[in-house]
């Protein structure tokens, strides 16, 4: 994951630019759906998806695959669940890390009905990670406070789940690091819990689950590897230098797959020459494994 940068200001003019009425019927909407003249959700978000897909490039939003079919496979997806939120277990892997999470015994809670029209609640994501792994799930650990219209006031729910776009979270890249294929948490404390939750509801290390995911992150892994090689390797031409430092640039930035991966490997190749290259033998040998 990483942190897609925009401003309320920016955004809004994205959103009016294509739909110049949707924010007045969003917040007309929301108003009705508080004082209980309304009681159902319009589906409206569809609109305004190519706001989402631009800013975030389009890849997901969760796991950073970019999303080929756009049609099919991208949907804006609502962070905080609208109808309502399921109750979410924490795994047996997790039971060591200290991870309470706040919800009721049984059943479901109600959703975040007034953030349904939110564009601080709308994320594009891939299938699987929305419709197949996060479902109606948000895990909190404090109070849950589902009846708020605004989510810049939800700090109490302290949710374990990150928020990518705007400033309305941490940034993702301060609390989920990769060591080669692995995303890992970086700091400790809830930092570690939130990183850790967000890991396992995507399953983001995952090599059953995740695959394709993991193959091709490995596989970005090696451009970027070649690259880094070409760039610094003292016999190569300027040509192929200036090329390698162009892949490197574009690899690294917001606009990549695997942002937050790469970005982890090139620190490490600057840092630690010896180790970078263990991982890459390591994720070669899995791609000869996992290759037809
Ligand atoms: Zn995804």
């Amino acid at each position: 994951m990483i942190r897609f940068s925009t401003t309320d200001t920016a955004l809004h003019a994205s959103i009016d630019a294509i739909a110049p009425t949707w924010r007045t019927r969003a917040q007309n909407r929301t108003a009705a759906l508080a004082n209980g003249t309304r009681t159902n959700i319009t589906k409206m978000w569809s609109e305004i998806k190519k706001v989402y897909m631009d800013l975030q490039g389009p890849k997901c939003a969760f796991c950073e695959k970019w999303i080929e079919d756009q049609a099919i496979e991208q949907d804006v997806e609502h962070f905080r669940p609208k109808n309502r939120i399921s109750r979410w277990r924490v795994p047996r892997k997790l039971r060591g890390e200290g991870i309470t999470v706040s919800q009721p015994a049984i059943g479901t809670e109600d959703g975040y009905r007034l953030l349904a029209y939110h564009p601080f609640n709308y994320v594009t994501a891939c299938k699987s990670c929305n419709s197949i792994l996060k479902r109606d799930y948000f895990p909190i650990e404090g109070t849950r406070d589902s009846g708020n219209d605004n989510p810049r006031a939800l700090g109490g729910e302290r949710a374990f789940l990150i928020y990518p776009l705007g400033d309305l979270d941490d940034d993702p890249e301060q609390l989920i690091e990769f060591h080669g294929l692995s995303p890992q948490p970086r700091r400790p404390g809830f930092d570690r819990k939130r990183a850790l939750v967000t890991i396992e509801i995507f399953k983001l290390d995952d090599p059953r689950t995740r695959k394709e995911l993991l193959k091709d992150r490995a596989e970005f892994i090696e451009k970027l590897y070649f690259a880094l090689k070409i760039r610094d390797d003292a016999t190569s031409d300027a040509i192929d230098k200036g090329n390698a430092t162009s892949a490197v640039a574009r690899l690294t930035s917001t606009r990549s797959r695997y942002t937050n991966c790469l970005r982890c490997y090139e620190r490490l190749w600057a840092t630690n020459r010896a180790e970078a290259r263990a991982i890459y033998k390591n994720i070669a040998s899995f791609l000869r494994t996992t290759s037809p």
